[in-house]
Formats: structure tokens, sequence, C-alpha cells
């Protein structure tokens, strides 16, 4: 019997926890579900990434209000992905921020990617039909670094380098060393790297660990509230994309078809990674993504809900 294309077969409700990290810093995180990271500072509250519908982030707003009254005046995309952004206008920001990078990639395969990952994934886009036509658009775009002062709390919006996609951005507290990461890293949950940079990802990972962060909200999994757990998180990200792609490296060398690059790749990762959430749903797109990066592709191409399925038939059937 084939497997479930991506994670249509995946129906069970996650408890959601609501953390607080620091006076200023709050994680919902959702065993292994996209986090949603929450900044309160004097006067204003910021929330970074959305969850993928208005209708849940109705439940991120709920949780904010039972601890501030404060504005939400900001809203931070880490990335384009639909998961991520398209529950923001819940939030009725005055300003939706994102990298550069991140606006060229919703110009150029946004509608594309919303399409693609609803049909992935039909439980994260719980009420889909509370998105607004069209797509999620930055009010403020930054390069590099942004700096913001919630009152005199200091917020850095930093692009550290490309890695789960080209326009990544992490969201600093300087003060507290608590830092947000979106998807450029994970907590036993498995990477997704279908849109990635496979041979830039880990020196991102370095600049991350750089900061000395004492705490990090993944993109997925658990928060991690303490240098321990922050640097096991960074190592066993760094540690799926290096062996996804030194496989799929050696595989391409040898000449060999994606098909048998991934069945190789797949049995080489399952006993160290099997384990993680959205395991199965990723490893085609993952797999697909490296063997371009290893030959012909310097640059992700696009996702489209057609794309999604004939490389889901070539792969797993
Ligand atoms: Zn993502």
């Amino acid at each position: 019997m084939s497997k479930a294309f991506a994670s249509q077969a995946d129906l069970e409700e996650k408890q959601v926890s609501f953390t607080q990290l620091s006076p200023h810093a709050w994680a919902y995180t959702a065993e292994g579900d996209p986090n949603t990271g929450i900044v309160i500072g004097d006067d204003a509250v910021m929330v970074i990434d959305t969850q993928a519908t208005p209708a849940m982030a109705q439940d991120v707003i709920r949780r904010i209000r039972e601890v501030t009254d404060k504005p939400i005046k900001y809203v931070v995309l880490s990335h384009y992905h639909a998961v991520r952004v398209l529950g923001a206008s819940a939030y009725r920001p005055e300003h939706i921020i994102a990298s550069h990078d991140t606006l060229d990639l919703i110009q150029e395969r946004g509608e594309q990617d919303k399409a693609s990952e609803i049909g992935r994934f039909p439980r994260l886009f719980r009420n889909v039909d509370s998105v607004p036509p069209g797509l999620t658009w930055p009010t403020l775009t930054f390069s590099g670094k942004m700096t913001l002062w919630l009152g005199s709390l200091e917020v850095q919006l930093l692009q550290l380098g490309r890695g789960h996609t080209k326009g990544d951005t992490v969201v600093w507290l300087p003060a507290e060393r608590i830092l947000f990461s979106g998807d450029l890293v994970e907590f036993d949950a498995t990477p997704y790297a279908g849109d990635a940079y496979f041979s830039d990802w880990p020196q991102t990972l370095d600049n991350i660990a750089a900061l000395q962060p004492l705490q990090l909200v993944p993109g997925r999994g658990a928060a991690l509230q303490n240098e321990a757990a922050v640097a096991a998180g960074l190592a066993g990200t760094r540690s799926f994309i290096a062996d996804v792609y030194a496989a799929v490296q050696a595989g391409a060398a040898a000449g060999q078809d994606l098909k048998t690059v991934y069945r190789q790749t797949l049995d080489a990762v399952r006993p160290k990674y099997g384990h993680w959430v959205i395991f199965d749903h990723c490893m085609p797109f993952d797999v697909s993504r490296a063997y371009d990066e290893a030959t012909a592709h310097r640059d992700p191409r696009i996702w489209t809900a057609e794309r999604d399925i004939a490389m889901w038939k070539a792969l797993e059937q």
C-alpha cells in the first residue's frame, strides 16, 4: 500500500503549551506543530510567525490576552511559508515585517506555495476559509539587520545566512539572550528542506550558536530553556542536514537517479531521525531539493500542487 500524500493522513490534534521564558518572551508550542513566538515590550506586543489561518491565530491571541492587554503592533515573518504567514490578518498589526529576501519569495512563489502547503497538510490549515484572499504582504522590509525598541526593550531582527529558505530571519533579545529561530532550528521534529540551501545551512546554525543564546524557540518542538537544550537543538538540526546532504551528494556523484538516491538516503537516516515528527512527510521533499542542489539547481525550484503530487508518485510508488 502506498503512503498517504505528505501529511494528509495526519489528523490528530496536538496539545498547546504557552510558556513564559523571561519577563518579555513567551513560546506558543504544540508538540511539533508550527510554533509562534511572543515578545511583550513596555508598550507593544510582537508576534513571530502567525499560525496557518486567522482562526488558529485566535488561540494565540486568546493566550496573549491572558497575560497582557498591550496592543499587538508587530508581526514578524521568519520566512515566507504559508503555514507561518497566513494567520497574520487576525492580529490586525500596525506592521508586518520580513526580510527583503522573504518579500522576493512571496512575490515570486507565494501563490504556488499557498496552494501546495494547504494540499500537503490539511490539519494545519484549520478553517482555511478564514484566510483572506491573496497573500500576506509585509509592510516593512529590511536586509541584514533591523532593530526595534519596544519601549526600553531592544529587539533585533537578523539575517544570519540562508538555510531553511533564502530569506530566513531570527529574532534576538540581546538583554535576555533569547532567540526565536523560525524553521532554521527544529527540536524532535524533522527539518523541512524542500526550499533549503543545504550547503549554507550549517554555517547559519554556527552563526546562531555564536550569539550564545540562553534560550531558543525553534520552529517546531518544545522551547529550549537552557544552554544544553539549545546546543542539542542546534546539533540535531545540523547533523540531520549534514547527514541527508552527504548521502544525497554521494549518490549524485555516483550518477544514481533521484529515486535510487531517495531510497538509499531514507535507509541511511531513518534509524537516527525516523522518530521525529513529519519525517515521512519531509523526506521526499528534502531529498528532492538536496539532489537538485547537488546537481543542477543552485536555487530551489518552485513547488506547485501539481509538482508535489508528481514527485510523490515518482518516489513513493
Ligand atoms: Zn518553513
